[in-house]
């Protein structure tokens, strides 16, 4: 692999093969730059990307004119449309955001509102009878109807990914950790990776996609200011899974609370039910699923399903969010930073990607490949 001008071995390097890391590379690589992804891990994905919902979010939640909203809403359209062209599997099954006592529907007419402001189409506020006619398993004093979210296949997904970068000539490096860069007099990086086979390379562009190591990561880019690294936080979220057959055909949510979308009943392509996440702060990320957690668990799902039976629920994975906030602090936006930020030419750096992140991936790569001027 060259870059296309021969200056570099390549126009743009990509650290970190999660969803976001892959959706840039193949932002870049569409529009002819010669690609090299750098990925610590033995396989791609295998980060925040792998232990998520895996659900297209609609757009409703997220501050109007947020990147948030813009890019999810954005990117559900594309991430539907690059799912069909390569026959990754999905459901759009819809989902109901669910007010389940009366207090509760004046918050959910304002995130009716919300998602009609931030342009999501085919939403519908439904009564609480309407709702528990389409799930006989609900209680709901209203409900609303969002068509357009689904569930998919998100491994495929990022297989296809990487199936495009490839055919446009691109490269992945697995087990290859990126150590450092130093920008080089005249533009472009120096990159050091890690790995068997230490080695330096030469990029003209370098994106910093690393997940919950993102902070880590652009400490190790020298001249990045450290004023401009925002501070880490960790938002675990604990799911588990439903013994028996799922309830309900649409995914259902509560009203969401301060900082995560609520205890939310999801089920994957094969129909396994589960519920989660929870969202518990923690000093560094850890994935045990603390069977204790099972309780208010159990007290959350009752809320929307009160026949959930005793002992039906088992521990399942646990998730961690690259959170830019702690408890009770208002939730801050995508930060994707280009050197209007940080000052470094052809380096977009980004932080606190949680979701819906895996949703807006396609539109996100889009954003750093305009912010990299390709
Ligand atoms: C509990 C939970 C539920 C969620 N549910 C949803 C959902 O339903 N829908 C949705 O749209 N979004 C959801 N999200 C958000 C979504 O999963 C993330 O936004 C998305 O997966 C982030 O992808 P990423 O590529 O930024 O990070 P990652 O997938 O973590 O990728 C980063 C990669 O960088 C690699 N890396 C780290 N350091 C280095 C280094 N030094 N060198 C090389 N590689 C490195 C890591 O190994 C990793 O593979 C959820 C998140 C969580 C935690």
């Amino acid at each position: 692999m060259q870059g296309r001008t021969g200056r570099f071995d390549f126009d743009a390097v990509v650290v970190g093969a999660g969803a976001v890391g892959l959706a840039s590379a193949y932002a870049l690589a569409c529009k002819g730059l010669g690609v090299g992804v750098l990925e610590s891990a033995g396989a791609i994905g295998g980060g925040i990307s792998s232990r998520n919902s895996e659900v297209i979010h609609a757009g409703l939640y997220y501050p109007t004119a947020s990147r948030k909203a813009e890019l999810c809403v954005e990117g559900r359209g594309r991430l539907y449309a690059f799912l069909d062209a390569h026959h990754v599997a999905y459901d759009r099954c819809g989902k109901l955001v669910v007010a389940t006592r009366a207090h509760e529907v004046a918050a959910l007419e304002t995130l009716a509102r919300q998602g009609q402001v931030n342009g999501v189409e085919g939403l519908e506020l439904i009564n609480g009878r309407d709702a528990m006619d389409l799930e006989p398993h609900l209680l709901a004093a209203a409900a609303l109807w969002s068509h357009e979210t689904g569930v998919f296949d998100s491994h495929g997904y990022m297989l296809a990914l990487l199936g495009e970068i490839k055919d446009r000539g691109g490269a992945l490096a697995l087990s290859t950790p990126f150590e450092g860069a130093e920008p080089l007099a005249g533009g472009g990086f120096k990159v050091r990776a890690g790995g068997r086979e230490p080695t330096t390379i030469t990029t003209a562009r370098l994106v910093a996609s690393a997940g919950l190591c993102a902070q880590t990561v652009a400490a190790q880019i020298d001249g990045y200011p450290r004023h401009h690294i925002p501070k880490a936080y960790y938002g675990k979220g604990s799911y588990f899974a439903l013994q028996g057959r799922a309830p309900f055909s649409r995914l259902i949510y509560p009203i969401p609370v301060p900082g995560a979308l609520g205890v939310h009943y999801t089920r994957d392509l094969g129909g396994r039910a589960r519920f989660g996440p929870d969202l518990e702060f923690v000093e560094a990320p850890d994935y045990q699923v603390d069977p204790a957690r099972a309780e208010r668990i159990y007290a959350e799902v009752r809320r929307f399903w009160p026949g959930l039976p005793d002992d039906a629920l088992t521990p399942d994975q646990a998730g961690v969010r690259p959170k830019l906030h702690g408890p009770g602090e208002p939730q801050p936006d995508f930060r994707i930073d280009g050197p209007n930020v940080h000052g470094l030419e052809g380096l977009v750096a980004l932080f606190g990607i949680e979701s819906p992140g895996l949703t807006a991936s396609l539109a996100i790569g889009d954003l750093v490949a305009e912010g990299l001027a390709c």
